[in-house]
């Protein structure tokens, strides 16, 4: 172990992934983000760990992206892809799912420092309501019924989950996870407030940071920020019936546009539990929307031959400055890690 970090320090410092770099197609990357805390501890909690990332993590990798890196936009992306524009070497843009409020108040003046412009994906529904998408409300009810010792038993199965059991508590909440996963709209809220009712807790909300408003997302725009489409309900797109593609994505972006007074062009795909994540329905689905790009949670870099409507990522979820370097190096050097 000590030896492969001592190995990664050398690598980076020697600039040794860089000729494997060289030899590859031009590429270039699209880190996803969350959630941006600036206090880590607390807002995990309700938020979920593997989604957020510090404030001063995040202001130290967008320094590394300044120095080290050509931060672009998706839009310049958009027009590399299509053979209209050049792009640098070392290309990289940034990208936040969901639309936690935090996007606005801590990422993009930190990013604006270093002359940055991200794009962020709203869940329309969550946005709207100004609740935390269901997979936050949903983590944070089995954790919080991990520490009150909760002992579940499902009415209809029977099965008994000991929710303080780390392993237990994550078979219920993955059993629990995936139904609302295919469901959408007012079906998916009426079963998680099922869920608060069963569990007897819900989230304080006056209590968090939750998403951002319309009107920051507008000012966002104005300030050079993308606003992107994360569906209505933020569902396993390829798990729901065809007939509610349309509400998902299209009305969901006419809602966004509307809100903006401005077109939407680029759409995110929601992957909170099942595989995949997408498939020739949903795909045909943003083709009608002409978007510029849809970007996955796969992970990968983007060159040339990518398909601008089913794009890969690398997820970010509060790597230190040597993970962050590593993750890019290697992924620029086509190497998986
Ligand atoms: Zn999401």
């Amino acid at each position: 172990m000590l030896f492969k970090e001592k190995l990664k320090t050398v690598l980076l410092r020697t600039g040794a992934l860089r000729p494997r770099q060289w030899m590859l197609p031009q590429s270039v990357l699209i880190l996803a983000y969350h959630s941006i805390a600036a206090d880590w501890k607390k807002q995990s909690d309700y938020i979920n760990r593997g989604i957020t990332t510090d404030a001063d993590r995040f202001k130290e990798q967008m320094c590394i992206l300044r120095k080290e890196y050509n931060p672009v936009t998706l839009d310049e992306i958009a027009g590399w892809l299509r053979g209209i524009r050049l792009l640098p070497p070392r290309s990289v843009a940034v990208t936040f799912d969901d639309g936690f409020a935090d996007n606005y108040y801590i990422a993009a003046p930190i990013m604006e420092q270093y002359d940055i412009r991200g794009t962020v994906y709203l869940t329309v529904d969550a946005v709207q309501r100004q609740e935390l998408p269901w997979f936050c409300r949903t983590a944070f009810l089995f954790q919080q019924a991990g520490i009150r010792k909760t002992v579940l038993t499902d009415t209809e199965t029977k099965r008994t989950w000991n929710l303080e059991n780390p392993a237990e508590n994550r078979e219920a909440f993955i059993y629990y996870s995936y139904p609302c996963a295919k469901l959408v709209g007012e079906e998916l809220r009426n079963y998680i407030e099922k869920l608060e009712t069963w569990f007897d807790f819900r989230l304080d909300r006056n209590n968090i940071q939750g998403m951002m408003t319309f009107e920051q997302a507008r000012e966002l725009r104005q300030r050079g920020h993308i606003i992107g489409n994360h569906t209505f309900s933020h569902s396993n797109l390829a798990h729901i019936p065809q007939e509610l593609l349309y509400r998902e994505i299209a009305e969901a972006n006419e809602i966004l546009e509307q809100e903006l007074e401005e077109a939407v062009e680029h759409f995110s795909y929601p992957h909170p539990c099942l595989e995949p994540q997408w498939n020739n329905a949903t795909l045909a689905e943003t083709e009608k929307l002409n978007y510029k790009t849809a970007v996955l949670t796969t992970s990968g870099l983007v060159t040339r031959r990518s398909l601008s409507l089913l794009l890969p990522r690398i997820m970010i979820s509060n790597p230190n400055n040597k993970e962050f370097r590593w993750k890019l190096e290697t992924a620029l050097a086509g190497i998986q890690t």
